[in-house]
């Protein structure tokens, strides 16, 4: 059956001695909670959520549970409440949906083209529909961004970025999560960096800010931030935004702080990594990789590749064809939701409206998760691996037909 790969497509680096050194002295003097601090001590949250923002540019950052929690927030702090519509991704994960229901607000659907990105026809036709979008730059594929504020803009809606896959990544030179009011990011185990769980916040918009502060459990403390907006921006605000806990603690701060000192560099290694990876698909025939413009300044943690308008016993038999052979490939065009994948069709709380194109785009579109752990050499031995079995598997169907 020629080559295997036995590499682990969910096992990430460990994390570097800086990190455990830091958790150590949190876990010695024991004051995990951001505001337990020591006479003129600052805590690892208030320190991790100023050099955020500093590495971000953005006025305002706050560190919370999860990214989901980040989202949820971001809709809260921007005026959502229950029963309004939400413009977002089809092509997403289930946090992001889940995030606008969780609002008590209504998911309104907007489609994915072949480049992996926003329908901007699909979205310029639904903005009429909704007053803030809340959209994710998937898979770390970032749209034409000066054009999407253009048009959400001009048509008066708010957007929220969800930039779980594209920490340090830039459009035009600018960061994501820099081009709404509010930019989520996750600290989830499979993102860019590690804590386990954990979501960063970040903003210019003293008033969204001072409310997510608040939401997140603040209580009376916001004083002890560094990178919060100042003292009066909450005066008003502290008697009517509610609490609904979700803050970080000191130890995950502490983890994530020599991580983010080190984003530029695994940025580099993630990149070195997809390249490889396209390289080893490069003109593969029935294969497409989506085209990356020159402003998009992506980080890559994972890699998308196109089988399009190929029956779907064609996919399932290049799913199986490379998971008997070592490479775990998700399919986005499945019809049950599997591990962390799931068809927009899966999240009924969402009103269902056809989106053909999208449609084609999920049911040819097979994704897998880049790991740091994987070497350039394990890159290029998947791609000889997907080469080979999709050779084999178009061509048994051309053979057959
Ligand atoms: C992981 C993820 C989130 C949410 O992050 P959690 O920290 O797991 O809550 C949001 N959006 C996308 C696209 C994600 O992959």
């Amino acid at each position: 059956m020629g080559e295997v790969f036995t590499g682990n497509f969910t096992q990430q680096e460990p994390l570097p001695d800086a990190a455990l050194a830091a958790a150590e002295a949190v876990l010695r003097h024991g004051r995990l909670h951001r505001y337990n601090t020591a006479d003129g001590e600052v805590a690892e949250t208030a320190l991790l959520e100023e050099e955020f923002a500093a590495s971000t540019g953005a006025a305002y950052c706050l560190a919370v549970a999860s990214g989901g929690y980040a989202l949820g927030c971001a809709l809260r702090a921007c005026g959502v409440t229950p029963g309004d519509a939400v413009l977002t991704n089809a092509f997403t994960l289930a946090p992001v949906p889940g995030a606008i229901a969780g609002v008590g607000a209504v998911p309104v659907l907007v489609g994915v083209t072949e480049a992996l990105v926003i329908d901007m026809d699909d979205l310029a036709a639904k903005l009429g529909q909704a007053r803030v979008l809340l959209l994710s730059h998937m898979r770390g594929h970032i749209c034409d961004m000066d054009r999407l504020m253009q048009l959400c803009d001009a048509a008066g809606v708010t957007v929220i970025e969800d930039c779980a896959h594209t920490m340090g990544a830039a459009w035009n030179g600018r960061p994501t999560g820099r081009w709404g009011r509010m930019g989520c990011f996750s600290t989830q185990t499979y993102k860019h960096i590690n804590s386990g769980e954990g979501g960063l916040l970040i903003s210019d918009d003293a008033e969204a800010m001072a409310r997510a502060v608040l939401l997140s459990g603040s209580y009376m403390m916001y004083g002890r931030h560094r990178a919060a907006p100042p003292e009066e921006a909450f005066a008003d605000l502290r008697y009517e935004v509610p609490n609904i806990s979700g803050r970080m603690d000191n130890l995950r701060a502490a983890i994530l702080r020599p991580q983010l000192k080190g984003l530029t560099r695994q940025a580099g290694r993630w990149n070195d990594r997809y390249r490889r990876l396209a390289e080893g698909l490069a003109d593969l025939p029935g294969v497409s990789v989506p085209v990356r413009p020159a402003a998009e300044q992506f980080v890559a943690s994972s890699f998308q590749f196109l089988l399009l308008d190929q029956p779907a016993e064609v996919i399932a038999a290049v799913v199986a064809g490379c998971a008997a052979r070592g490479v775990e490939l998700k399919w986005f065009g499945a019809a049950e939701p599997v591990g962390f994948t799931s068809g927009y069709a899966s999240w009924r709380y969402a009103p269902q409206h056809a989106l053909p194109a999208t449609d084609r785009v999920l049911a040819g579109l097979l994704d897998m998760r880049l790991p740091l752990t994987f070497s350039l050499d394990d890159c290029a031995v998947i791609a000889r691996i997907i080469r080979d079995v999709v050779t084999d598997v178009l061509g048994r169907t051309r053979g057959a037909a």
